[in-house]
């Protein structure tokens, strides 16, 4: 039996008996929840609600860019494949115009702490339009001196300089596409990178001063194995990027058309997928990385970690945060925003995107008004994908409830989970085990009041 036991310990026997099929929770209740009976008039409520008050939280701002150059086969993202770079100008006219009409309903002396830059491809932008693109978010937006801003980078697409350019512009931390190292699970994914190309934007990411990097991997690829990943691993290893995320690959072609193009017979079994995640677990955790939650790993003394052990840990759609209680604001196609006790989502096209726009209104597809009782149990779901205690007390206070009598069923459910040692249950607290930390989406399920409703979504498991 394969056993890992470094800061948190997981065996095979668990795994195969704890790892569901379930939601990765950077929402509650889950986007595939959202309807479309929340509409642009909903949205706007809620933004003017936050206009009215002066004691708003901060701001968050994600910015989907949707535009790729080539097709990876594996990808689920809500992306447009072409090479024609004069569609970007376009798109940021119309990022400037959502910027304006949300901009205006946000509320006065908002300050923005965090930024991020994802896609498709953000540096499928030229310099010259990322610049363009920061200067309207400036306009529009005041950001503190000790922001986060983010980027997602490609690295078969950005230039040498593009990175020191992005430095300039402000961003200070980075986000790489890795995926696999190894030719031929590069081939059978489309999507070809040599290691020197990651070496070298690594390279000038640190020139450049970029406070935490990160690189991406998936397993589960077609053609990968023990061997060919243990080398993507220490590649990567050396390489050392900051923080590292470590996805499990969803087949799910009936879903996702990318995904037609990737051979079925090349795809790992499930048992080789469990040891390959078995093997680089424990090859991070050897390594000096320590283990966040979920699929993501960093340096001990990168800043999500801190907020780990200092309990501050957030969870968002960019998955782990150290910033809390802000607002959300999604800009572009499909991207979520978080306003209040509610979420959005924009619609997925750029024709409806931009159709809405040039009419003089958000482009809101769907979202989801909160009830107190899905407040109440956001915050205990997402208590538990941080690995932090759920304090009884303190919930009852902050929600005038006896939780035990509340949750009377969800603790009974918990039992097993308390069995096997994930988590333990006393009067003041639930509290999730080093041995419980990889099995946190399975403890947070049984808080979930959705998960017996039907959706439209087609959840993965851990491994
Ligand atoms: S994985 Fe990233 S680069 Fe590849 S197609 Fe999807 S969004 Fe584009």
């Amino acid at each position: 039996m394969t056993h890992v036991s470094t800061d948190t310990e997981i065996s095979e026997e668990l795994v195969r008996k704890f790892d569901k099929l379930g939601p990765r929770y950077t929402s509650y209740p889950t986007a595939d929840r959202f309807h479309t009976q929340f509409t642009e008039t909903t949205y706007r409520g809620y933004l003017d609600q936050r206009c009215a008050r002066t004691d708003n939280p901060p701001l968050s701002i994600y910015i989907h860019l949707p535009f790729c150059e080539s097709l990876c086969y594996f990808c689920a993202c809500n992306k447009i494949i072409t090479k024609d770079h004069a569609r970007v100008g376009e798109y940021l006219r119309y990022l400037d115009k959502e910027m304006d009409l949300v901009a205006s309903r946000i509320g006065k002396d908002r300050k923005t702490v965090q930024l991020h830059l994802g896609g498709g491809t953000p540096t499928f932008f030229s310099d010259d339009e990322l610049r363009q693109l920061m200067a309207m978010v400036r306009k529009h937006f005041e950001f503190t001196p000790d922001a986060e801003l983010g980027v997602e980078i490609d690295p078969r697409t950005v230039q040498p300089h593009t990175l020191s350019m992005l430095a300039e512009l402000g961003f200070n931390r980075n986000s790489f596409g890795v995926q696999d190292f190894d030719p031929a699970v590069q081939q059978a994914v489309n999507r070809i990178q040599p290691l020197s190309m990651v070496e070298q934007a690594v390279l000038e990411s640190r020139k450049s001063k970029f406070e935490s990097i990160n690189a991406d991997l998936i397993y589960g690829l077609p053609k990968q194995t023990l061997e060919s990943f243990s080398r993507t691993l220490d590649n990567l290893i050396r390489v050392s990027p900051d923080r590292i995320a470590l996805y499990n690959y969803a087949h799910l072609p009936g879903r996702f058309k990318a995904q037609r193009l990737i051979v079925d017979s090349d795809l790992p079994s499930a048992e080789l997928r469990l040891q390959i995640f078995l093997m680089s677990m424990r090859r991070l955790l050897d390594a000096g990385y320590v283990y966040i939650g979920l699929d993501h790993f960093s340096k001990p003394d990168d800043e999500l970690n801190k907020a780990r052990l200092g309990k501050t840990l957030h969870r968002n759609f960019q998955g782990y945060t150290t910033r809390s209680e802000c607002d959300l604001i999604g800009l572009g196609v499909s991207a979520i925003s978080k306003v209040g006790n509610s979420y959005s989502q924009a619609v997925r096209t750029v024709s409806a995107y931009y159709q809405h726009l040039d009419a003089g209104r958000l482009p809101i597809e769907k979202g989801f008004e909160l009830s107190q009782d899905d407040v109440l149990r956001r915050d205990i779901i997402m208590t538990l994908m941080c690995s932090a205690p759920v304090e009884v007390e303190t919930i009852n206070r902050e929600y005038g409830i006896d939780f035990n009598t509340y949750f009377e069923a969800e603790l009974l459910r918990l039992k097993p989970y308390e069995e096997a040692g994930l988590i333990t249950i006393d009067a003041s607290a639930i509290r999730v085990t080093p041995k419980g930390r990889l099995f946190v989406r399975a403890s947070g399920m049984v808080f979930d009041k959705y998960l017996g409703q039907p959706t439209t979504s087609t959840y993965s498991k851990l491994i």
